[in-house]
């Protein structure tokens, strides 16, 4: 995922932190959009044919899908072809856009396959699965008796119970400024001025608006507080992408807070 992992526990062994890394690197292994074996980029490479995923995948696919609809396609895993470009340092022409929008991945529940309906789509989790891995590492580190956990894929972090004696897990926010105390929750800041290229004398951020298929150019910096990371997450990256008017209207009430330090 292209990113350091940090895990703080409180436990007599570290035995579970080894599984929670492992736990990790599986995921990577299956979700990654640079590995060209991982089980998302085999999935990428068929067209007009529905393949059965594993629960993972599927779960990651299907929460995309629920946010697209809800943003109007402002959140849209299909941006790869995009994305890809964007990592050249390029920006897309109209056939790339062709290539992009999530009713184009049909997902069947009941089968838990997926089916990409045109030829050259590639599917980019970047913006939901380091939440999502974060959510399972502390899974594994609580199947084995471990409740006192922190887990942080640079910005997106996941907390279990607080450290003894204290109610919750002081976590610095930036560039919103201040602290929060997290506990049995999550916390993702997106919209980050470090992920940026210099296309033509303009930064251009990670993070696409699928309307244009140009990065945003904005400052805005998003920071959400959900349940899970699996939330957090996406949904950081989604507020970035509509703007705060927009995304505190369809979030606001889903979201246990929601930050946005507006641009310059
Ligand atoms: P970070 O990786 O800094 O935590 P995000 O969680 O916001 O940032 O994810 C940004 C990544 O999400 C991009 O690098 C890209 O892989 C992917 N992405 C970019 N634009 C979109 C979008 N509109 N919808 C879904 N994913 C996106
Ligand atoms: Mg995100």
């Amino acid at each position: 995922m292209g990113t350091l992992v940090r895990i703080t526990i409180y436990s007599e062994n570290a035995g579970p932190m080894r599984a929670a890394f492992r736990r990790i690197a599986e995921l990577d292994e299956t979700l990654s959009d640079y590995k060209p074996d991982s089980e998302l980029n085999k999935l990428c490479r068929t067209v007009s044919n529905p393949v059965k995923v594993s629960e993972d995948l599927f779960r990651l696919l299907e929460a995309s899908e629920k946010l697209s609809r809800l943003t109007d396609g402002a959140f849209d895993i299909t941006i790869g072809p995009v994305t890809h470009l964007w990592r050249l340092g390029k920006t897309p022409d109209v056939e790339t856009m062709t290539r992009v929008g999530w009713r184009n991945l049909v997902l069947d529940k009941r089968h838990r396959t997926a089916e990409l309906k045109l030829a050259g789509m590639q599917l980019d989790l970047g913006a939901i699965a380091k939440g999502y891995a974060a959510d399972e590492a502390l899974k594994t580190l609580r199947r084995l008796g471990v409740q006192r956990a922190l887990i942080a894929l640079s910005g997106d972090i996941v907390a279990g119970d607080a450290p003894p004696g204290t109610k919750g897990w002081r976590v610095g926010l930036e560039p919103a400024g201040g602290e929060i105390l997290l506990r049995n929750a999550a916390v993702s800041t997106s919209g980050d001025t470090e992920q940026f290229r210099d296309i033509g004398g303009v930064r251009y951020s990670h993070i696409i608006d699928p309307k244009t298929g140009l990065g945003l150019t904005s400052a805005i910096a998003v920071t959400v507080v959900a349940r899970r990371g699996l939330e957090a997450d996406p949904i950081a990256t989604a507020v970035s992408v509509m703007g705060e008017e927009r995304g505190r209207k369809v979030f606001e009430r889903r979201v246990r807070k929601l930050i946005v330090v507006a641009p310059r």
